[in-house]
């Protein structure tokens, strides 16, 4: 799962998870500290203090960071790019082949034994060598994937979209991108230490990730290195010994969340406090901006040095969007996981808006799905949980103050009027209302462990619910949290809502 942020220092007197302070620490199954809730906005109040047990969870997590690399590291990565094209290219030949003669294909493994015997016999593939060895490994592994979900998805064993046979790879027409499964792998303050391209200068700084490595809290287990626009980024996917909280610095607190378009996060707590954040609108705001270079993109000639410039401009454009939008993001959720134990959001169908063409380009621009996986990581962080509301949760049509239902409501009506008790509230706030209502009426009427939330019909089968677990089947926020729980967390957790 990934959700990059801020990661839990090991020391006393630092700053830990959700501006919390660490006064007392100690390295093993579990440490003691002292929080001070301070969620940093609304003129940076106390909340409250409470002591908190930790448990060290080990978490795999993405660490992303722009390159800056020189000319020359520059033509290193264009030429590994090429060289996982090319052996994606090769391996797909090779299994098509093989396909088409015996009915089965290569394995990723069988692919670089093959890989290894050619490579050094064909004098057409001289240049391999200029590249690390794992690049072309780890494209057979990518390949090897993309061929056995293939399979599963023409089963129906796999969920989502039906894919597709895997297709060759065109330079200029696919991402470059290239991964390393092993080899020196290190990160400085603000340098990357990559196999075979040496030490390359970073955009931004590398600090969160040098400290874990340096105390030993993070291992490194592969780096992927794309090309986003102009711009290269290298994603470390790190194992973490993360220090989650055994209950949330706030136990109890309740958030119902309505993620809109006019507002990116209405949120209602369970005193009463509304919470609006409204959205960068990064897209709206560059729309002006992006339809002007996307004219020009199109009156370029064809094939002319100076569309490929337009067209750079245009992807630099959009990739910068696409930046504000996350960070927007990353703000609003972290905000909510540190401030409340349990957050409740709507299962929105993400797939069937987008297609909706009046909705989508809002939809998109506000990425409703990326805020859902992120609260999932972050409320799990916490010491939280996340609750996913039924996607046919009527949040908006319900009357907050007496439960009476609209049987429609048209989404221009940016009003709730309720005519059987004449309530008249803001529809998101509505919304949010009802949310943090399922959560409560969950609760009580069953077991916040074992029970259903979702009164809706076709819901999925009940799961279990835990701090630091999703509740929707099938999506774990922390796995490793549900595996290493200890009993106490446990009876912690029913006592309050049991
Ligand atoms: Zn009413």
């Amino acid at each position: 799962m990934i959700c990059g942020g801020a990661g839990t220092r090991a020391k006393p007197d630092a700053p830990g998870p959700a501006g919390c302070r660490i006064v007392e620490w100690e390295v093993g199954e579990s440490a003691r500290l002292w929080v001070c809730v301070n969620a940093g906005f609304a003129g940076a109040r106390v909340l409250s203090v409470a002591e908190v047990t930790l448990r060290v969870v080990m978490v795999t997590q993405a660490y992303r960071f722009a390159l800056d690399p020189t000319p020359a590291q520059q033509r290193a990565l264009c030429s590994h790019a090429g060289a996982a094209r090319f052996a994606w290219n090769w391996g797909l030949a090779a299994c098509s082949d093989r396909y088409d003669a015996e009915s089965k294909w290569w394995s990723g493994v069988e692919l670089h034994r093959l890989w290894n015997q050619i490579k050094r016999t064909d004098p057409g593939l001289g240049w391999w060598s200029e590249n690390s060895k794992c690049v072309y490994q780890e494209a057979f592994r990518d390949l090897d994937r993309a061929l056995r979900e293939f399979v599963r998805s023409r089963n129906g064993s796999r969920k989502g979209r039906r894919l597709g046979f895997p297709r060759f790879k065109k330079r200029g027409r696919c991402r470059d991108s290239f991964r390393f499964g092993a080899g020196v792998m290190r990160c400085g303050g603000r340098t990357v230490t990559l196999p075979r391209l040496g030490t390359i200068a970073t955009h931004e700084s590398t600090r969160k990730l040098a400290r874990r490595l340096e105390n030993g809290t993070a291992r490194i287990l592969s780096a992927t290195v794309s090309r986003t626009a102009h711009r290269w980024h290298v994603s470390f996917t790190v194992q973490v010994d993360r220090a989650i909280p055994e209950r949330h610095a706030r136990p109890g607190s309740v958030v119902g969340v309505d993620l809109g378009i006019k507002m990116l996060v209405t949120a209602v707590d369970d005193q009463g406090v509304v919470t609006e954040i409204a959205g960068p609108k990064a897209l709206r705001a560059g729309l002006r901006k992006l339809a002007r270079l996307g004219k020009a993109h199109s009156r370029k000639q064809r094939g002319s040095g100076n569309r490929a410039k337009a067209a750079a401009r245009l992807a630099r454009h959009h990739a910068r969007v696409a930046d504000i939008r996350a960070d927007a993001l990353h703000k609003a959720t972290g905000m909510l996981a540190a401030r409340y134990e349990t957050v409740v959001v709507e299962d929105l169908n993400v797939t069937g808006m987008v297609a909706n063409r009046r909705l989508a380009r809002a939809v998109a621009d506000q990425g409703f799905g990326a805020a859902r996986r992120m609260l999932e990581c972050k409320t799990g962080w916490n010491g939280g949980r996340l609750v996913v509301a039924d996607r046919w949760f009527p949040s908006s049509k319900t009357c907050s103050g007496c439960g009476g239902r609209k049987p429609s409501l048209v989404l221009s009506e940016r009003t709730y009027r309720c005519e059987v008790c004449g309530l008249v509230l803001g529809r998101d706030v509505n919304a949010a209302i009802n949310l943090r209502e399922l959560a409560a009426s969950g609760a009580e009427r069953q077991n916040a462990c074992g029970g259903d939330v979702r009164p809706g019909p076709a819901g999925q089968p009940p799961a279990k619910q835990e701090p630091g677990t999703a509740v929707t089947a099938g999506q774990t926020g922390t796995a490793a949290a549900q595996a290493t729980a200890t009993p106490t967390a446990d009876t912690h957790f029913r006592s309050h809502y049991g």
